[in-house]
């Protein structure tokens, strides 16, 4: 049984032009420690997806399909304390800001304490805190440091170090380091591997940055339109991005140690969700697209090990 089991999760918006699906039919599997990179363009739902996953989603964003099972445990209709009782110590989140995500008014060791009182911490607060300040590489005076006399880098560390408080199974994280220039988005990746590896959390990590996830993660779930464009081992996403989008998205970082070459991007726009393209979202777009493309909506065809949707990888039709 996996650590998390998404099952065909649905979220709309409702918005005055009508109901927006913003996720349409995505599952997805974390098996306990793994490392799940999503990768995509701002606006495919990566956010969405993870405030789904952790149930924090708030009007007008509704859940209306499928199902999110964490430890065998149904989080979707699930009751805020059962909810509450699984935040922080089972389940975390860290959010694209820490800015928005700390209080600006407290320190953050009242704001660690607040957390740990929350749930009944029985241990000794003062030391807990320090010791997951020191895990992140903070020193632990800042405990009395109110987060904007922290670096940015720093602060994306202290929320890192929030969500370590309880030693949670999954950790998920909004584009964590996306405020943060190349070199401490490199050293933060460093070192939340480091810590996965030390504790054994899984972590799924929502990033626009294809180039960023490849060191790190285990599998590769890319993103387009509110559904999955393609997902597998990030090894053969990588090595053979098979959807024509996969490979854009390649194209449009630099690799860090590769040779210099000119990055070609993906010309246009993503599709308006309140109006999304009949057939694949991604045809208008796609330098590979054929009449067949507005037809019919692809569904993820298996080609192990991984999963696409796009009809130039729809099995062949044995004749008779
Ligand atoms: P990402 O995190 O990948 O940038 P989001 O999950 O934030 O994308 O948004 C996905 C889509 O959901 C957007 O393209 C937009 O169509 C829709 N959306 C997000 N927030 C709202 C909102 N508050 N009201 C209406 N639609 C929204
Ligand atoms: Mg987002």
């Amino acid at each position: 049984m996996p650590l998390l089991d998404v099952q065909d999760l649905t979220i709309e918006y409702g918005t005055a032009r009508g109901a927006v699906t913003a996720l349409d039919e995505v599952s997805l599997q974390v098996e306990a420690g793994e490392f799940l990179g999503i990768v995509g363009e701002s606006g495919c739902g990566k956010s969405t997806l993870l405030f789904g996953v952790a149930q924090l989603l708030s009007p007008p964003a509704a859940v209306t399909g499928g199902s999110v099972r964490f430890d065998g445990r149904e989080l979707v209709g699930a009751s805020v304390r059962d909810l509450n009782a699984l935040r922080w110590s089972r389940i975390s989140v860290v959010m694209q800001s820490a800015m928005n995500a700390l209080s600006p008014v407290k320190t953050v060791g009242s704001q660690y304490r607040d957390v740990l009182r929350a749930h009944r911490y029985d241990g000794d607060w003062p030391s807990r805190s320090r010791e997951v300040l020191e895990l992140v590489g903070v020193d632990p005076v800042h405990l009395s440091s109110y987060p904007h006399q922290l670096s940015g880098g720093m602060r994306q560390r202290a929320m890192i170090a929030m969500a370590l408080l309880f030693t949670p199974d999954l950790i998920l994280m909004d584009e964590p380091t996306s405020a943060l220039d190349v070199v401490a988005q490199r050293s933060l990746m460093v070192q939340i591997k480091e810590l996965q590896r030390e504790l054994g959390f899984a972590v799924v990590f929502v990033t626009h940055d294809m180039s960023l996830v490849s060191h790190f993660s285990d599998r590769l779930v890319v993103m387009y339109g509110g559904q999955i464009a393609e997902t597998g081992p990030t090894r053969a996403v990588f090595d053979t991005p098979r959807h024509p989008y996969s490979a854009g998205l390649l194209d449009a970082f630099p690799s860090i140690r590769g040779s210099r070459v000119r990055l070609t991007g993906i010309p246009g726009a993503p599709p308006d969700l309140a109006s999304p393209p009949p057939g694949c979202r991604f045809a208008p777009r796609c330098p590979s697209s054929s009449d067949i493309c507005a037809e019919g909506r692809p569904p993820l065809y298996r080609i192990d090990p991984v999963q696409v949707r796009c009809v130039l990888h729809a099995p062949k039709e044995v004749s008779a």
